[in-house]
């Protein structure tokens, strides 16, 4: 995208994605995203613990993966240093965690220059647990996640592991559960983790025109009419979740070949 600013460094990349520019351009927050390579693409240890239930995981199901949309189902280049990223992280995580707080100091940097706020998002296409087991080091002190070491940055993720979401997360940790009908099992514990803990659902609809018109339903419709008995949000108007009102589902719609083609129950018809 010609004269947007772009920042770019080993671990997180800013600007590239066209739904985080608009989030950037609407609420002044530049977005960083990290884009591994999912499941065990990499090989060796499994970055998506719920991929096989949700029935996502690009390497098994052929699922609903955004590993397998935009520019990277075109470009096999960019899944090439995607695995080669991830296979760095499997390789040493110590090492990466402080290659990860440099990224970061220079995207505060960046984000100041170009005066947007900084939010970040770990998992564009992975599903790790940042929360737990990936302490790190910055300026001489020791941090039990790379949230704590960064208060002044808004991180947030969708995940499928839904235990994630009871656990005590970082105040500047943001998470939306990621909704699949793929097998009932799931999906009865997603709906669950929400109803226990008033978290997010982020739901992908087959089509714009069905997005829209349950979000336009849901603005009628009240208690168990609506959908999954909550109010349902334009989730594209920005990608920035950690704004999002509590307690809603927030409404995608199937965007890249894999997406619009899913049969997995990822995407609702
Ligand atoms: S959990 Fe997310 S990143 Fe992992 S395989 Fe599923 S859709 Fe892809």
């Amino acid at each position: 995208m010609p004269g947007t600013p772009v920042f770019k460094s080993p671990t997180i990349l800013a600007g590239l994605n066209a739904k985080t520019i608009k989030g950037d351009k609407r609420e002044e927050y530049a977005t960083a995203i990290m884009y591994l390579a999912p499941a065990k693409m990499a090989g060796g240890a499994n970055l998506c613990a719920m991929a096989r239930e949700a029935g996502c995981d690009p390497t098994h199901d052929n699922g609903g993966c955004l590993v397998n949309s935009g520019q990277a189902q075109v470009f096999s280049s960019i899944n090439r240093a995607r695995i080669s990223k991830t296979q760095r992280y499997l390789a040493n995580r110590a090492e990466f965690m402080a290659e990860l707080v440099r990224d970061v100091q220079r995207f505060i940097k960046w984000c100041a220059k170009h005066g947007v706020k900084p939010a970040v998002r770990l998992n564009g296409t992975s599903d790790i647990q940042w929360e737990v087991a990936h302490p790190c080091d910055k300026d001489g002190e020791r941090f039990t996640s790379i949230m704590e070491a960064f208060p002044e940055v808004q991180f947030y993720d969708y995940t499928k592991v839904y235990k994630r979401v009871y656990r005590q997360l970082p105040s500047n940790y943001q998470l939306v559960l990621s909704y699949s009908g793929a097998n009932q099992r799931y999906a009865d514990a997603v709906i669950g983790a929400a109803k226990d803990t008033g978290a997010n659902v982020a739901v992908v609809f087959r089509s714009k025109g069905l997005r829209d018109s349950i979000v336009g339903l849901s603005e009628h419709l009240e208690g168990q009419e609506r959908f999954m008995n909550r109010a349902v949000i334009d989730g594209d108007q920005t990608d920035l979740r950690f704004l999002d009102p509590q307690g809603v589902i927030v409404g995608l719609y199937a965007k890249g070949r894999a997406a619009k083609a899913d049969t997995s129950g990822f995407v609702v018809d």
